[in-house]
């Protein structure tokens, strides 16, 4: 009932104007909770940012201005005895304020603020080190060695390629900071920075170098300031967040690895602006589809089955399925290749193939739909066709999976870093994207993507930049301090 009054007086909101790039807003009223589960734009990687902010994404970041808006009208409006979005619990509240408001937290932002030109010789040393997907163990050594010149304990290079490093705290727990160390440049591209005023420009300077970077900058602050917390904190640099890589680092960290089972908590330094928190992961499965037949002469065996026939179709029959814009669900044929010559059935085409989903149900639904179509079409050419010579066949191989789900925004650690924005002044927004978070989420940990610099754009182009500016950029780790502390315990 509650849901329905929700569901209308949204769409009245979104149809009041709406900005274009968000496509859905899932607002649930629950018992006593409102989750504003998803906010998605439809372009992928740009964001739209609240006045007097600049735009800059995590990687395949989706946007989300506007749903917090919209939301908060419906919580404003007295739908649901539940707290309103991005205002924290006052216990979140008063355990930020109580960290913020020690001395061990004010030699902590002194020290964040002396080694601001130092974080910026971080950013500048990393980018320079080329790390291509699947080629980033030069990177990962020179941070390896980063950790380790920071006292650090148990440093290593893990089995994927991961960098991990212990802070030991008290023991109650582990929580994981993250930032990845894999870029989405091939080998080759130049990435020697330039600087500009406050603006440092290179393939790489912000995603995700600058987050590497930052998490340096909160080791050292907890070791200037002598701070030593509740849970021990594993500190991680992750290989494989970035497209094929398929998230292959933390996946290994999640599943395999011997930090396996230990984490409760999971930040990634991974996105870019003041007032907006990743939550949501949106989730993906990527195939490589290969159709094979007997082939032959275009002219001499015509009347041969062709791959190409069953591929085809199968493409025009997919993109009549039907998918919800809420939870937004897509789908892509992105990549074909195949054929050996103009006058020759071919013998073997292919294509890639991408659906995404805001939850994991939607994102099943379109994958089985898609198997079940690639074997109809090849049923129907089979048909269509003499197989005199040999069957189309059809072998889709899955080449990308990335689970979707979202952290729940009553978990402690979206409470703490709203708390901690709400502490600046700062109204945020929870958004959804796909990133190192993904794989926690769908373990059940709470974890969220936090932002690594107050300002940037053009990520994944050659001309990426970021802001260096000291303000924002301290009060922004003022706030990913403050929540990391809250979440370990202090
Ligand atoms: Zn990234």
């Amino acid at each position: 009932m509650l849901e329905d009054a929700a569901d209308r007086l949204l769409d009245l909101t979104l149809a009041r104007g709406a900005p274009d790039n968000v496509s859905f807003v899932l607002v649930r009223f629950d018992l006593a909770a409102v989750r504003l589960a998803q906010c998605l734009d439809g372009h992928g990687t740009r964001l739209q940012m609240a006045p007097g902010h600049q735009d800059q994404g995590a990687d395949d970041m989706t946007g989300r201005t506007g749903a917090f808006r919209r939301a908060a009208i419906v919580a404003a409006l007295g739908l649901a005895a539940a707290p309103a979005l991005a205002a924290p619990t006052p216990a979140a509240m008063a355990t930020v304020k109580r960290i913020e408001s020690s001395p061990q937290f004010a030699r902590a932002m002194a020290a964040i603020d002396a080694g601001h030109d130092k974080w910026v010789a971080d950013i500048i040393t990393l980018t320079e080190i080329p790390a291509p997907p699947f080629k980033e163990a030069v990177r990962a050594r020179a941070y390896r060695d980063m950790f380790v010149a920071r006292g650090l304990t148990d440093v290593e290079i893990d089995a994927e390629g991961n960098v991990t490093g212990l802070r030991k705290g008290g023991g109650q727990g582990l929580i994981v900071v993250s930032a990845h160390l894999d870029t989405v440049f091939p080998e080759g591209t130049p990435v020697k920075v330039r600087r500009e005023g406050d603006r440092l420009y290179a393939p790489g300077v912000g995603d995700d170098s600058t987050g590497l970077a930052t998490q340096l900058a909160f080791i050292d602050a907890m070791n200037a300031a002598g701070i030593r917390t509740k849970a021990d904190i594993l500190f991680v640099g992750t290989v494989g967040e970035e497209g094929r890589g398929d998230l292959r680092g933390v996946r290994h960290l999640f599943t395999k690895g011997k930090y396996k089972d230990r984490a409760k908590a999971f930040f990634s330094i991974d996105g870019g602006g003041i007032g907006s928190l990743t939550v949501g992961g949106a989730g993906s499965k990527r195939y490589r589809v290969t159709f094979k037949g007997p082939g032959g002469h275009s002219f001499g065996a015509f009347g041969l089955v062709n791959p190409m026939t069953a591929m085809s179709q199968a493409v025009v029959d997919l993109y009549k399925v039907g998918v919800p814009s809420d939870p937004k669900t897509t789908y892509s044929a992105s990549v074909v290749g195949g054929g050996t010559s103009v006058n020759a059935i071919p013998n073997e085409v292919w294509m890639e193939f991408d659906m995404r989903s805001a939850t994991a149900e939607e994102l099943a639904k379109v994958e089985q739909r898609f198997l079940a179509i690639l074997n109809e079409a090849v049923a129907t050419e089979n048909a269509a066709r003499s197989t005199r010579d040999g069957r189309v066949t059809v072998e889709p191989v899955l080449v990308g999976d990335r689970p979707a789900g979202s952290t729940p925004l009553t978990a402690d650690i979206v409470q703490f870093s709203t708390a901690a924005h709400a502490a600046e002044g700062v109204t945020l927004s929870y958004t959804a994207s796909s990133t190192d978070s993904n794989i926690p989420i769908s373990l059940g940990i709470p974890a969220i993507t936090i932002s690594r610099v107050a300002s940037g754009g053009r990520n994944h182009s050659l001309e990426e930049w970021i802001g260096v500016e000291k303000a924002d950029n301290v009060k922004l780790k003022r706030i990913g301090l403050a929540t990391i502390l809250a979440t370990a315990g202090m």
